[in-house]
Parts: structure tokens; C-alpha cells; sequence
């Protein structure tokens, strides 16, 4: 690996315009050796039912720890593993890792589902989408998995295809980011979805812009129509939340609920509300 490494470098610096190993060249080749050494971890924020303010599922994010430049965003370096064609083996170990933590959740009185994140490199893929199924079998673990609409465009049909084997299977199938980039109707038509996930641009202006609460109550009122659940993300702040729950919204995610936390944190997170006998979010419930 070292040696294809070393020529991988060799090979984009031996052109005469190349410009020396940039840093942006130098972290990616770093990532191939992340999983190994141990630097990747998961980090995972509660989903809370709106009526309720029961905390119902979280959402698994990937996190890198870089022995030099520290804590790096997944937003930083997916897109990368993508063009590096790492994801497939940073999707399998997130998988694994997921239902490990998801596990000893469990094992502390707090099972619930993970969702993860699938890239849209690997939703066409046949073979993976079967692994991953026979994964999440084998483990009987409630995986939700989370996809954005981009992922739709590079193989339409394989990407279908693979999502109705999940969905047949019981498998949660969630669209991410939505209203953020191609969204369309015949997406929403097709795909076997049960949550759709408001993106963050359109939440966080909920209650000082004119459009956005508009935008977000018809489309809470399209996805019920469409007998799909309505995630809120990023909701951080107690009039946001109030907002979301006059318009009917079923679920929210966002830092005024937790940010995303590593598996010891999230299970003193959900004790302390357990032990409090009461959601413990600094909301009142006017609607409840
Ligand atoms: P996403 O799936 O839409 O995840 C939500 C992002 O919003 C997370 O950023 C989360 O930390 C952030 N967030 C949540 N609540 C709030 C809030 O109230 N305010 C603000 N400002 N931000 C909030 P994160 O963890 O940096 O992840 C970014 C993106 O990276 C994710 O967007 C997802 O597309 C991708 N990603 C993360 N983990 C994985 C993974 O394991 N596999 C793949 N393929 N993609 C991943
Ligand atoms: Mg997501
Ligand atoms: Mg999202
Ligand atoms: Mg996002």
C-alpha cells in the first residue's frame, strides 16, 4: 500500500508544470490510512419526536481526528473519500462501527435507531447496497440510512433499485437536505422514502424570514400527503422549534435539541432526560 502510495505521488508530480504535494493532495493521501490507524469516530445527535420531545432515533456522523490538523468535518474530507474511491471502505466501517455503538447503547437500557449516512457513489452499487443489507440483517439492528437527492443523478435506476431492497427489507429510508439542491417531484414520486429532511437553509431563517415558513409548511403538508414523516435540521432556536410545531412537523434535529455527541456523552445525554422524568430542552410546550 505504501508503494502505491508513493507512486500515486510520484505520478502527479512528475509532469513538469506539477506543483509540489499540496496540502489538499497530502490529506487525501492521509485518509487511506485513517481507518487503520484508528482515526475515524462516530459522533450521533438525537432526533426528537416533535408532540413528545421523546427522543426517538439519532443520526451517525463521522468524525476524523487528524494527528495534525485536528478535529476534520466530515463536509471536509466525504467528498474526497469519494473521488478517492474510499468510501465504500469508510461507509462499511461506519456501518460496523454504528451497530457496535448502537449495541452497547442498547445494553444501557437505550436502544433506538441509528440513521447513517450513505453517499451517493454508493447507492447504485449492487453489491455494496447487498452487503450492506445483509449487515444490518445479520445484526438485526434498526439502521436507518440517509440519502440526499444528488445521489439519484449518476445511476437513477441502480440507485431505485437498491433503495426499494432497503425499503422492502424494513429498512428506514430517510431524504437528507432536501429543498437544497435538485429537489423534484418525480424524486419524490418514486423514491421509497418514509422521512423527508428539511436542509438546515430553509429552518434556521424560520422565524425572521417571509419565505421560508411558507416554503417549509407546504412542504411539511406535501410529504404527509405523500404519507412521509418531516424531519426538521438544524434547529437552534426555542422559536424556531415552536414554529415547527404549529406547522405539524414530526421530528427535529439541531444544536437547540444536542449537537452531535460521541456514544459516552449521548448516553449521560439521554440518562440525565430519562432520570428528569421530562424532556429536558430549555422550550416551553405551548402545543403539546
Ligand atoms: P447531514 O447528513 O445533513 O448532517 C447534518 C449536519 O448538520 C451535521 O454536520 C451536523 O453536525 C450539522 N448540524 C446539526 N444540527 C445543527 C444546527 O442546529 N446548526 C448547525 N449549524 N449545524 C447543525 P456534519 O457532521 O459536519 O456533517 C456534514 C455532512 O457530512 C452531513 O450532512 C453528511 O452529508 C456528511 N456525512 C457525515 N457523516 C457521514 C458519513 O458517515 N457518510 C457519508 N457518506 N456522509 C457523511
Ligand atoms: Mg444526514
Ligand atoms: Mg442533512
Ligand atoms: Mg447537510
Amino acid at each position: 500500500r505504501s508503494t502505491k502510495r508513493a507512486s500515486l505521488l510520484q505520478s502527479q508530480n512528475a509532469p513538469a508544470e506539477a506543483a509540489p504535494v499540496t496540502q489538499q493532495q497530502q490529506l487525501a493521501d492521509d485518509l487511506d490510512a485513517a481507518i487503520v490507524r484508528g482515526q475515524l469516530f462516530l459522533v450521533h445527535q438525537p432526533k426528537m419526536r416533535a408532540r413528545t420531545g421523546q427522543i426517538e432515533a439519532v443520526e451517525t456522523l463521522v468524525r476524523w481526528r487528524h494527528p495534525e490538523h485536528g478535529l476534520i468535518s466530515p463536509s471536509d474530507f466525504i467528498g474526497m473519500a469519494e473521488q478517492r474511491g474510499e468510501i465504500r471502505r469508510i461507509t462499511e466501517w461506519v456501518l460496523r462501527q454504528a451497530i457496535n455503538e448502537q449495541r452497547s447503547l442498547g445494553a444501557c437500557g437505550h436502544m433506538m435507531p441509528f440513521n447513517v449516512n450513505v453517499s451517493a457513489y454508493l447507492l447504485a452499487d449492487r453489491e455494496f447496497a447487498q452487503w450492506m443489507l445483509d449487515t444490518i440483517r445479520t445484526a438485526s439492528a434498526p439502521i436507518g440510512i440517509e440519502i440526499t437527492e444528488t445521489a439519484m443523478i449518476a445511476d437513477p435506476a441502480g440507485a431505485l433499485r437498491n433503495l426499494h431492497l432497503f425499503a422492502d427489507a424494513g429498512i428506514r429510508v430517510a431524504i437528507d437536505d432536501y429543498g437544497a439542491g435538485l429537489s423534484s417531484l418525480a424524486y419524490l414520486k418514486q423514491l421509497p422514502a418514509r422521512e423527508l429532511k428539511i436542509d438546515r437553509m430553509f429552518i434556521s431563517g424560520l422565524s425572521t424570514s417571509h419565505r421560508d415558513p411558507l416554503l417549509v409548511r407546504s412542504t411539511i403538508d406535501l410529504a404527509h400527503a405523500l404519507e412521509m414523516e418531516v424531519t426538521a435540521e438544524g434547529v437552534d432556536s426555542a422559536s424556531t422549534m415552536a414554529l415547527l410545531r404549529v406547522m405539524g412537523c414530526d421530528l427535529m434535529q439541531g444544536y437547540l435539541i444536542a449537537k452531535p455527541m460521541p456514544l459516552g456523552e449521548l448516553r449521560a445525554f439521554l440518562d440525565t432526560r430519562d432520570a428528569a422524568g421530562e424532556p429536558a430542552i430549555p422550550v416551553a410546550f405551548p402545543w403539546a
